[in-house]
């Protein structure tokens, strides 16, 4: 059940530490998050400073070392339906076709044929890649490949959506069709999805699509600022800039 008094995702003192026995090296800590319904969130930080990390965590793909991390007040224990991640290098699994890589998730939820089925249709006409079900991943260009991600990602309806730098190995127009689309389903409210993490290098992309940016800072990195951004998000839609040259 959806409890909007709750955060969506509540994180208390995370810290993860790598390697073995005296050997440890924390590469976050003291990590406290939480992210309310309808909230989009940025993370900024230097390369290194711990922030996929961060979002494997929350994603269930890596335990933390100590600390909580609570999806809808429930803990995230490993992989689940609640979470959903995008990757930087889309991730796709090569030996499987796009629809193949978009019904994955849903055929490990244990969803009828039919309806993984039916789901996956649904995916493909959604991001706009309708004639590409039988395609494989290296058949396809960066911004379709990350359309396949995102497909994957929001197949299974997933209560969080974690992205981890999506648009960064795209070309600036793929880049920001994607932003805009993906706005756009946000904004429509077509997504199951009550809130987003978003990890980018890119500020203007943060300020553009967020409605609050925080820092990754320090060694072990841990989260400093908190900027809200004040403009409401009708005036800061990305589709309002211009491509700096025309191709
Ligand atoms: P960012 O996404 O901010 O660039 P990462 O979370 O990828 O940072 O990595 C942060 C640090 O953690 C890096 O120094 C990286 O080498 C280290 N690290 C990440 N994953 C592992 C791992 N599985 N084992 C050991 N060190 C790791
Ligand atoms: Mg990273």
């Amino acid at each position: 059940m959806m409890n909007i008094l709750q955060p969506v995702l509540a994180i208390k003192n995370v810290e993860k530490s790598f390697g073995r026995q005296q050997q440890t090296l924390p590469i976050i800590q003291n990590i406290t998050l939480h992210v309310d319904h309808n909230e989009i969130v940025a993370v900024l930080g230097k390369s290194g400073s711990g922030k996929s990390t961060l979002l494997r965590i929350i994603a269930g793909l890596e335990s933390p070392t100590s600390g909580s991390v609570l999806c809808n007040s429930l803990p995230v224990k490993g992989p689940c339906p609640d979470v959903s991640m995008v990757f930087q290098s889309f991730a796709l699994f090569p030996w499987l076709t796009v629809s193949g890589n978009i019904a994955f998730g849903l055929e490990a939820l244990g969803l009828p044929e039919s309806e993984v089925k039916r789901r996956t249709v649904d995916m493909i006409d959604l991001i706009g890649l309708s004639g590409y079900a039988n395609a494989w991943p290296r058949e396809l260009s960066g911004g379709m490949k990350q359309r396949i991600g995102f497909a994957r990602a929001l197949a299974v309806e997933p209560t969080l959506l974690l992205l981890d730098e999506p648009f960064s190995a795209l070309d600036i127009y793929s880049a920001r069709k994607l932003r805009q689309e993906l706005m756009h389903l946000w904004q429509q409210k077509t997504l199951k999805t009550q809130a987003l993490v978003l990890v980018t290098h890119n500020v203007e992309e943060a300020v553009m699509l967020c409605d609050r940016v925080l820092l990754m800072t320090g060694n072990p990195g841990t989260l400093t600022d908190n900027f809200h951004i004040g403009i409401p998000r009708e005036q800061r839609n990305s589709d309002n800039t211009q491509p700096l040259i025309e191709l």
